[in-house]
């Protein structure tokens, strides 16, 4: 059965890391919308430019572009065999409209996982988060960190900290999600597809927690 599901955290609680691991087994695509609006800022695309300003200050970016964004990604041939949506929604209207676009297709969501973490953890994850500039690999200096400061294992790439992991702009992402995104867990728990786990210990005990969920 197709796997279509939405990933639920707050930032730093290993969504992406989980995801890109959960892309492999499963063959189906990831669709982040951090990544994609990322890359619209490193294209220096108008939208690019548009979003950098929120995303900085740790505010979400509009409903109506990120749904844009979501809506043309899903309709994508690969996603017929299902996804893995990572950062959206974010708030109760984004999931409404998705819940239109995937009923418009007949292909409802099957699952909302939450990947759960304590506050004071996730302050850590992400202000110890590193990412490689070239192939994209993260690390954290206190839980993960690379052979060499600054350098990437895998690829000898450049390690930076993404502007939206200084501190005061985490503080008001943590904010943002108290508010605006964990209120999901009810919305989703309503329609019956919600599931938890907790998101403590390795990557892949973790993992290994996620997958038992998914089946
Ligand atoms: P993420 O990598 O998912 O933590 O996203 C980084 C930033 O991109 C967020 O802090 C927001 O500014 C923006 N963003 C990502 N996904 C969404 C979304 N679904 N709705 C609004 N803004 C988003």
């Amino acid at each position: 059965m197709a796997k279509r599901v939405v990933l639920l955290g707050a930032p730093g609680a290993g969504k992406g890391t989980q995801a890109k691991m959960l892309i492999e087994k499963y063959k189906i695509p990831q669709i982040s919308t951090g990544d994609i609006l990322r890359k619209a800022v490193a294209d220096g695309t108008p939208l690019g430019k548009e979003a950098k300003v929120i995303m900085d200050s740790g505010g979400l970016v509009s409903d109506k572009i990120v749904l844009g964004l979501v809506e043309e990604r899903i309709k994508q041939p690969d996603c017929k065999a299902g996804f893995i949506l990572d950062g959206f929604p974010r708030n109760t209207a984004q999931a409404e409209a998705l819940d239109k676009i995937l009923a418009n297709t007949g292909t409802p969501l099957t699952i909302a996982l939450n990947i759960d973490v304590d506050m004071n953890d996730l302050l850590k994850r992400l202000t110890g988060r590193r990412t490689c500039k070239k192939c994209q690999q993260m690390y954290n200096i206190h839980f993960s960190p690379p052979k060499k400061d600054g350098v990437c294992d895998k690829c000898g790439g450049e390690l930076y900290q993404r502007d939206d992991d200084k501190e005061a702009t985490i503080k008001k992402r943590l904010e943002v999600y108290t508010q605006q995104t964990a209120p999901l867990i009810d919305y989703y728990s309503k329609k019956n597809i919600m599931k938890t786990v907790m998101g403590v210990g390795s990557i892949n005990d973790i993992f290994n927690k996620v997958t038992a969920v998914l089946g």
